[in-house]
């Protein structure tokens, strides 16, 4: 069955990297079918709104969405903010630090699952590091509320539920129990923030311990860091509250090549939203110097979600082949390929007999 999936180019480097994602899924011949739509600051600055009500509704009927980067404005007090019925029956206004913050809350994406796997063709500090990151999406200082208290003063709100952490806890415990992880670390600062921290370590533990097979550990997450650069390869998953699983995303994505080989995926109960961990770049926009792998294979992960697992396996394959031969890809990857060449290489490879990658299963 032809599924119908939003796509949003988002910010900088974004139109180049989903126009390379779509080539690819198309090229591979998968039943999609493509909804174009337009959001981020670039939208903001020509409309005056950064994410319309119909990309919601469009993601909303559709089920999935492959997204783009989207920038946001670096302090400042700019907000998105929308206006809708909520479950309750009442309008009421929400408001965002970001378009992408803003689409994660409004469509209720609670889960952000990230896996990182290396890639043989990739030269990196660290070899066969398979590991899945889950990063609580909808709470902890990510909702961006945050006060001044007097001239030369801040604060910010970091809000944990018991609810939103047993949430988070499940969908990681159900998605290792489907794919047949064992471990799970659950990263936090409870010896200093005790009642948030402390709220998600129990809250997680609690949850956890309900599944059998499941080993859980948990560590401070500066120790974590650490652990993670000096052996990464004891880590199976880790389970985190939304801002470390921000920063440890990018440092885990820094151990296997890179933000550019770095896929991810926004669940929630309505709805999917697939996404590159990295940012819009402006460094590279327009420049077709941008590694389009993470949104393929972010593409790759939608096509799993879908049930086309044939199609994310091919792209798979042959984004692992074009890297083993490392003649056609981008500068950060040591080459000096096009974001549009490297496009083009995986494409040619795709019905090349297969080189049996280990795909990653889907979210
Ligand atoms: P970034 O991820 O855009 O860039 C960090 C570094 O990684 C830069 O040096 C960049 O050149 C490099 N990089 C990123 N993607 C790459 C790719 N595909 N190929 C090669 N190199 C790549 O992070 P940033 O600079 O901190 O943020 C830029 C903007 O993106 C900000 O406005 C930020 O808020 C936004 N952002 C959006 C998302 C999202 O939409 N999901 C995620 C992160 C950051």
């Amino acid at each position: 069955m032809t599924a119908t999936i939003t796509l949003i180019p988002g910010d900088g480097i974004g139109p180049e990297v989903t126009a390379a994602a779509r080539e690819v899924v198309d090229a591979v011949g998968a039943n999609i079918h493509w909804e174009d739509l337009d959001a981020g600051m670039s939208r903001l600055e020509r409309t005056g709104v950064a994410v319309p009500e119909v990309v919601y509704e469009s993601i909303l009927r559709n089920g999935v969405a492959l997204k783009g980067p989207m920038g946001n404005t670096f302090g400042g007090d700019f907000r998105v903010t929308r206006k809708a019925r909520r479950a309750n029956g009442r309008i009421e206004e929400h408001s965002y630090p970001g378009p992408t913050i803003a689409l994660r809350g409004e469509l209720e994406l609670f889960a952000n699952v990230r896996p990182i796997k290396s890639f043989a063709g990739i030269a990196s500090r660290y070899h066969d590091i398979d590991l899945v990151i889950f990063r609580e999406n909808s709470e902890d200082l990510y909702l961006g509320i945050e006060r001044m208290t007097d001239q030369n003063t801040a604060e910010a709100v970091k809000r944990i539920t018991r609810s939103g952490s047993e949430r988070m806890a499940r969908f990681a415990a159900e998605y290792m129990q489907r794919t047949g992880r064992e471990r799970v670390t659950i990263g936090h600062k409870s010896n200093v923030l005790k009642l948030t921290d402390g709220l998600f370590l129990d809250a997680c533990s609690e949850t956890l311990a309900s599944y059998p097979g499941i080993t859980v550990e948990s560590r401070v997450v500066d120790a974590l860091c650490m652990e993670l650069v000096l052996r990464p390869e004891h880590f199976d998953c880790l389970l985190l509250p939304n801002l470390y699983g921000d920063i440890l995303s990018d440092l885990a994505a820094g151990l296997v090549g890179g933000l550019g080989v770095a896929p991810g995926a926004n669940i929630g109960a309505d709805c999917a939203v697939f996404e590159a961990v990295h940012g819009c770049a402006p460094d590279l926009a327009g420049r077709n110097v941008a590694n389009p792998s993470s949104m393929i294979l972010s593409a790759a992960l939608m096509l799993r979600y879908l049930g086309q697992d044939r199609a994310a396996r091919r792209i798979e394959a042959a984004l692992d082949s074009v890297l083993r031969t490392g003649a056609c890809v981008t500068p950060d990857l040591g080459g000096s390929a096009g974001t549009t060449e490297m496009t083009a290489a995986i494409v040619a490879q795709l019905d090349a007999p297969g080189t049996g990658v280990d795909s990653t299963p889907a979210p």
